[in-house]
């Protein structure tokens, strides 16, 4: 019999959050929050799975989502999109990268990923037949050089994945960066696969949608997730919008992933993408409150903690905080040692890692940060 094996690794998330459950370890590795969600959201989804439907929505989308999904940029990011014919509704912001990416990617093309990068990228990539060629960020404001860009382009380039803001780095590409990103893109008939799924979780500037930027509309898939707008990560709702043509070629590879997404939870999601500008700002500051109490008891402890001002990620540096262990080392020894799980930057690189840089989750309640902060101090 032939062996069945896939190539494929196992997430670190998956890794990490394994050892907070057999160990009771407080869990600040895998990205989510420990709080409830909003109640008015969750009733709406309970009301939705009693009173409509529970047979297949269209394969695109529930209508009334499609609907509030272009109404909310809309509003938001100022971009118009026709939501019949431009908006498909996925299984979460993972499903929608894997349609994108299985549509657009034949084999042998190449794809730019941006190390430190999100881990579903490049075994997906691969998947698809294609080639990943890397550029990186560099520590601690995580920019990236143009120049990096233009040397990693070559005649076989078809797409570059844009995560803004940036998991895990917490930080935010400028302007500047997205139109460098934009005029080599559309010099060189490159799609951008923009995983925008942290568009609402920023406390700095404004979020840029590269869709948005002159000559882009028909060169973009958008991505976003309601798991991470409304903290509800177990949900897998998730979106991309694109031109007529792209949406179109994208939508076939998804009815032979998922088809379609529980329309109770559609349902809620259209509500909750239409709540008032004031729900996103309380969202924000209860989030970047939690990111302050962290920080703040981190640096107190004696860790350089690296600017972070997105996600729901910050980042420590080990070296700079006068620990000599890698991030692997560390991030295991303080799991079963000091019961605090992390997550070691280098799982986020294709090779040759930066390995002295963790990454923590913040959206935990004050109690939590606090005893984490405590156990941290302790250990280090
Ligand atoms: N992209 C990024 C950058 C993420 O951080 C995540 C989840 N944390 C996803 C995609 C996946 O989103 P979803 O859970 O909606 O599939
Ligand atoms: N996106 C989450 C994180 O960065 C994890 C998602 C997952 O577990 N697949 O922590």
């Amino acid at each position: 019999m032939n062996p069945i094996y896939s190539g494929l690794p196992t997430t670190i998330f998956e890794k990490m959050s394994a050892i907070a459950r057999e160990t009771g370890a407080i869990n600040l590795g895998q990205g989510f929050p420990d709080a409830p969600g909003p109640r008015d959201i969750l009733e709406s989804a309970a009301d939705a799975l009693l009173t409509l439907s529970n047979q297949y929505p269209p394969m695109a989308g529930l209508p009334e989502l499609r609907r509030a999904i272009a109404d909310h940029y809309r509003r938001h990011q100022g971009i118009d999109f026709d939501a019949a014919s431009e908006v498909v509704v996925t299984s979460g912001a993972t499903e929608a990268l894997a349609a994108a990416i299985f549509a657009i990617l034949s084999p042998g093309d190449e794809a730019i990923l941006i190390e430190p990068l999100y881990d579903a990228y490049a075994p997906l990539v691969r998947r698809a037949g294609g080639v990943v060629r890397t550029i990186r960020l560099q520590p601690p404001t995580w920019r990236l050089d143009p120049a990096d860009l233009d040397a990693a382009i070559t005649a076989r380039t078809r797409l570059i994945i844009v995560n803004n803001p940036v998991n895990p780095t917490g930080t935010m590409f400028d302007r500047e960066t997205l139109t460098a990103i934009a005029e080599r893109c559309i010099a060189d008939g490159i799609i951008a696969l923009c995983d925008e799924v942290w568009e609402h979780v920023r406390f700095g500037p404004d979020h840029v949608p590269l869709i948005a930027l002159p000559g882009m509309r028909e060169l973009t898939v958008k991505i976003g997730s309601a798991g991470k707008i409304f903290a509800l990560t177990g949900w897998k709702v998730g979106w991309l919008i694109a031109d007529k043509a792209l949406a179109g070629v994208i939508a076939k590879t998804h009815q032979f992933l998922t088809f379609t997404t529980p329309p109770n939870l559609q349902w809620a999601v259209a509500e909750g993408l239409a709540k008032p500008d004031g729900w996103f700002d309380s969202m924000r500051a209860g989030f970047a409150a939690s990111r302050d109490r962290l920080v703040d008891g981190l640096r107190t402890a004696g860790f350089v903690v690296l600017p972070a001002d997105a996600t729901w990620f910050v980042s420590i540096d080990l070296a700079a905080s006068g620990l000599a262990l890698d991030d692997v080392t560390f991030a295991e020894r303080m799991a079963h040692e000091a019961g605090v799980v992390s997550i070691p930057m280098s799982a986020f690189y294709e090779s040759d890692p930066i390995t002295s840089i963790v990454r923590l989750c913040y959206a935990k309640d004050d109690a939590t940060i606090d005893e984490a902060v405590r156990r941290m101090a302790a250990f280090r």
